[in-house]
């Protein structure tokens, strides 16, 4: 007898989102375990000065729980954890999570017919095993961040403080701020940092395509008329989706198909370059060189700005080394720093994919065989070989601009599955070796669409990428075939036991 009937790992969006499916299907005995100390994912990690949602409010949330009450348009971070802790408690999911619990490793028992998962407490203390009839892995895509691989960074002396585990109480006024990384973090921190700087180097490897951001404070008999008349946001939630899906989506995806809309988003966000920038010197540096959307592009109408500043410097010669008081650039200059800012973000393909080791049937190890055999899974959900094992961030999963719109897909693909689990009266699942790689073969037809293949993408660094070059990390349709293959894929891909 398992000790549960499900362990999920992970208490942000994706996990909770897997927990209400399973409470909708009558689970109870789900264990929720989540290695920071409070619920919320990124929300709760993620604190940075500027940290706020760049997809609007209305699309960033779960459709069955919208929240009329945004603030604004685009949502603080903090209120995106205040969300995060009204749905658990909305959905009673609190009595369900263990905070400070990092698990290691889990491993498929054939024969007792449940997985069995390592963990030991954060903090340290005793290793400890747990069972499950089912295990769920919610651990997120940029969860796991990248300390940079730059000669003597851990030398430096100053204060060094990772966008991901950021110091509220640094201290940063009129010191010589360094921000090594130019990624949708960045740009949200920049122009927070410059205000308290008392100079600021940004070091850019590599431009971002940054367009503009219609922001706005929510106002209040908007925010009445959400609560009163839900269809008005679900309308909002709809318009809002549709244009995401055309710019960002279609122009990314559909890329042989719409190449003029691809051309016209790099054209509208190289209008706001230059509507923003003075110096034409600093605008070239600050234009990418690849195609929009090789790189998950950002939106922004203060980050540009912030170049004209005098107490604002864009440094692009590339970082040669780190000292203990300063940043040697390639060409030999030595930039002096007190405090260096790391906003280098998160290492998918070394560190995650899966984020901890998962031994399925005849002690296949899920990370090494994606790494040497191909990455794939079903629906972006289920592996072969990995019974009752469902993967939240696996390969071509990320379907969409908004996590809301694969969290809703996968919770869908949940719950018809574990229905079809109980209708069988069985007690495992697993998704047939057939489909599995069917499902990739699909997803690597549709990937000769994409812009990844047939844009201009070398220069790019994106971290869509994997380190052997291939984009297995978004899945190549619309979002429309994402939901429809939620609500359609045939059950008997699965075999029951
Ligand atoms: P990121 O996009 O991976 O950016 C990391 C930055 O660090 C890049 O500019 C990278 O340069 C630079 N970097 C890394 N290692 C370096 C090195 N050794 N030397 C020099 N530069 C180095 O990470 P992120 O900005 O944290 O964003 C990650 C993702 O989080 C975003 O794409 C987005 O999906 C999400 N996000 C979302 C929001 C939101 O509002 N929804 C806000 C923030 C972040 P290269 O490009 O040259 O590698």
């Amino acid at each position: 007898m398992a000790d549960h009937d499900v362990i999920i790992i992970g208490a942000g969006f994706g996990g909770m989102g897997a927990a209400i499916s399973l409470k909708r299907l009558g689970y109870d005995d789900i264990a929720i375990l989540e290695r920071e100390d409070d619920l919320g994912g990124t929300w709760h990690v993620n604190h940075y000065p500027g940290l706020a949602v760049d997809i609007a409010s209305v699309t960033y949330s779960y459709s069955f729980e919208p929240n009329p009450y945004w603030k604004h348009w685009f949502a603080r971070g903090s209120e995106l954890k205040q969300y995060a802790e009204h749905v658990a408690d909305k959905y009673d999911l609190r009595r369900h999570m263990e905070f400070g619990v990092l698990a290691e490793g889990a491993r498929w028992d054939e024969d007792a017919r449940h997985w069995v998962l390592t963990t030991k407490p954060v903090g340290g203390g005793r290793r400890r095993t747990r069972t499950a009839r089912f295990l769920m892995t919610a651990t997120g895509f940029l969860s796991q961040p990248r300390l940079p691989d730059i000669e003597g960074v851990e030398d430096f002396a100053g204060t060094v403080i990772h966008t991901a585990s950021w110091d509220d109480a640094a201290d940063l006024d009129g010191k010589r701020i360094a921000v090594i990384g130019t990624g949708a973090t960045a740009v949200q921190l920049i122009p927070r940092i410059a205000a308290r700087a008392g100079h600021l180097t940004v070091f850019q490897r590599t431009p971002i395509w940054v367009t503009p951001k219609t922001d706005f404070r929510i106002p209040r008999p908007v925010q009445q008329l959400f609560a009163a008349q839900p269809w008005t946001q679900r309308a909002a939630r709809k318009a809002n989706s549709l244009w995401l899906e055309g710019m960002m989506v279609t122009a990314v995806l559909h890329y042989k198909q719409a190449k003029l809309l691809n051309q016209g988003a790099a054209r509208l966000a190289k209008a706001h370059l230059k509507r923003q920038v003075h110096d034409p010197e600093i605008r070239a540096r600050l234009t990418p060189d690849y195609s929009f959307g090789c790189k998950r592009p950002t939106f922004s109408n203060e980050y540009y700005p912030t170049f004209n500043r005098p107490d604002v410097t864009l440094e692009t010669a590339g970082i040669e080394r780190i000292t203990p008081t300063s940043i040697v650039t390639k060409d030999g200059t030595e930039h002096e720093v007190d405090v260096l800012v790391l906003a280098t973000g998160f290492n998918l393909w070394d560190t995650n994919f899966p984020a901890i080791e998962v031994i399925g049937r005849d002690g296949k190890d899920l990370g090494k065989s994606w790494r040497t055999s191909g990455y794939h899974a079903f629906e972006g959900v289920t592996v072969s070989g990995f019974p009752n094992f469902i993967s939240l961030n696996s390969p071509y999963s990320y379907s969409g601009l908004s996590y809301f719109m694969t969290i809703e897909v996968q919770m869908r693909h949940i719950e018809r599955l574990f229905g079809a689990l109980a209708e069988q009266d069985a007690d495992t699942f697993e998704i047939t070796q057939r489909a599995d790689a069917e499902f990739l073969d699909h997803m690597l037809a549709r990937m000769d669409d994409t812009v990844f293949n047939r844009g201009s993408c070398a220069t790019a660094r994106s971290y869509y990428y994997t380190n052997e070059g291939d984009a297995v990390l978004l899945r190549p349709t619309s979002s429309a075939n994402a939901r429809r293959a939620g609500e359609h894929f045939p059950l008997e891909d699965y075999a029951y036991a």
